[in-house]
């Protein structure tokens, strides 16, 4: 990239080495899938932030929401049953789409909270039926949950923990359902599901079926580099987990609100979690917001469980902030005026076909997505670079052709606004192809930025 403003010393970045010499690359500005940097370049962002901004870069609404509300209540707590109208009325609005039978509606300002939060009510649930030793939480390897203790434990993936003597002991991972391990290869999908729920039963009997609260997943597996399960593995996890009581908690922080083409991948994909956490795209990432929809089992249970020990301590000072409820609100009424769930189930098969020309080429291991998410893994090796090296090499060049993207290993990730035409995707998978060139013909450089 060519000039940034100076350094920001004084900041601490959020997953970034703090050793970089190096000043970050300073966005300033952004309109529709567009963003400018201090420079007064302009990409596309393909990555619609960190895979939030779902209803791009200018939406009117959403900032008159914040507006209005601020002038008549910038803040009212939700602390010992006093709270503001707006929660309240986001709560209902959950209610209305939720796709589990719901008891009610927690709210928290980050994806990380909400899973911490939800792994806390799992622990309440089993305490309050008086199963004391229901502690452990089960997860996948490459799996992501955030960053915050509990959840940071349950995320999968070693550079979250390193350094912060986390995962806590009660974490356990279950192997990842990905195509591409090696345990996966050779197999049919059918074969693949059978060996995963085959681990997955091994690991319920080593532990002790009776030691587990809940499992935590994502139906799609963002950060981990874009990971599809294999058709009906999540039906069969179900079944087991149902047999053994586990709670089952849906990460859909990315997936919620329309990114696979339903409102929920919970209704996408036949789901049926106890408990579902949502942040991302629960206000288009205008504000910070996040929740737990605690469904009707772990709810009643939580109600019992507080008259044995007469509190409920868990919750935070901005739970149900007014102003960031009522721009959700405000996303939540355009997301289903503007059937934008529907517009991504138009949009995926552009994403798809523009995509699909990446397959078989040179230094592509492969190509996968689904609604409005796709992947590019490239092959470092064939290259000559370690593992992981190429993904952020390609990232880098795409930055270059103007196009942001997230880079994950070697996989690129594709996470447009929902709201992208399909000139928009195709301009951004050409923008990818021209990285792609670059790094094939030596024009682009070939050290990553490390972060
Ligand atoms: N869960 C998933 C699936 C995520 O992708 C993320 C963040 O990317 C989180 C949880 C954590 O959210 P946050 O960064 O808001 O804490």
């Amino acid at each position: 990239m060519s000039k940034h403003l100076a350094p920001t010393p004084t900041m601490l970045e959020p997953h970034t080495l703090p050793d970089l010499h190096t000043p970050p690359h300073v966005i300033t500005r952004g309109e529709g899938v567009q963003v400018w940097d201090a420079d007064g370049r302009a990409y596309l962002d393909g990555v619609a932030g960190l895979w939030c901004v779902t209803l791009g870069y200018s939406e009117p609404r959403l900032v008159q929401a914040a507006t209005e509300q601020m002038k008549k209540l910038p803040f009212y707590g939700s602390f010992n049953h006093r709270t503001n109208d707006v929660a309240l009325a986001l709560a209902d609005d959950l209610a209305k789409i939720a796709p589990i039978p719901m008891g009610r509606t927690f709210f928290a300002n980050s994806g990380s909270e909400a899973n911490d939060s939800a792994i806390k009510f799992a622990w309440y649930y089993h305490q309050a039926l008086g199963r004391h030793h229901r502690t452990k939480i089960l997860s996948h390897d490459r799996g992501y949950h955030g960053t915050t203790t509990a959840a940071g434990s349950a995320t999968g993936l070693g550079h979250i923990h390193h350094g912060f003597g986390i995962p806590l002991p009660q974490f356990h991972g279950l192997h990842c359902p990905d195509r591409l391990s090696p345990a996966g290869r050779g197999l049919t999908d059918e074969q693949f599901v059978d060996w995963l729920i085959s681990q997955l039963e091994d690991r319920i009997a080593t532990e002790g079926p009776d030691t587990i609260a809940a499992f935590i997943a994502e139906p799609i597996l963002g950060a981990g580099g874009l990971i599809i399960p294999p058709a009906g593995y999540y039906e069969r996890v179900q079944k087991v987990l149902d047999r053994h009581d586990i709670l089952f908690i849906a990460d859909e922080v990315i997936t919620g609100f329309g990114r696979t083409g339903s409102m929920f991948a919970a209704a996408e994909f036949n789901l049926r979690p106890d408990m579902i956490t949502l942040a991302k795209g629960l206000s288009s990432a205008y504000l910070p917001i996040s929740a737990v929809m605690v469904g009707d089992k772990v709810c009643e249970a939580l109600k019992e469980g507080s008259q044995r020990f007469h509190s409920f301590g868990h919750g935070f000072t901005y739970s149900g902030h007014p102003v960031a409820a009522a721009v959700a609100r405000e996303t939540i009424a355009i997301l289903l005026e503007r059937d934008i769930p529907g517009r991504v189930r138009a949009a995926a098969p552009v994403l798809a076909n523009a995509l699909d020309k990446f397959r078989g080429t040179e230094l592509v291991r492969d190509v996968r997505g689904y609604g409005l998410l796709g992947a590019v893994e490239f092959d470092a090796a064939a290259c000559g670079m370690a593992t992981g090296e190429l993904g952020p090499v390609m990232a880098q060049a795409a930055a270059e052709n103007g196009l942001l993207l997230r880079s994950m290993g070697d996989t690129v990730v594709f996470a447009p606004p929902l709201i992208s035409s399909d000139a928009d995707i195709e301009a951004m998978v050409e923008r990818l192809a021209a990285a792609r060139s670059d790094v094939l013909t030596g024009r682009a450089v070939t050290s990553p930025a490390r972060g």
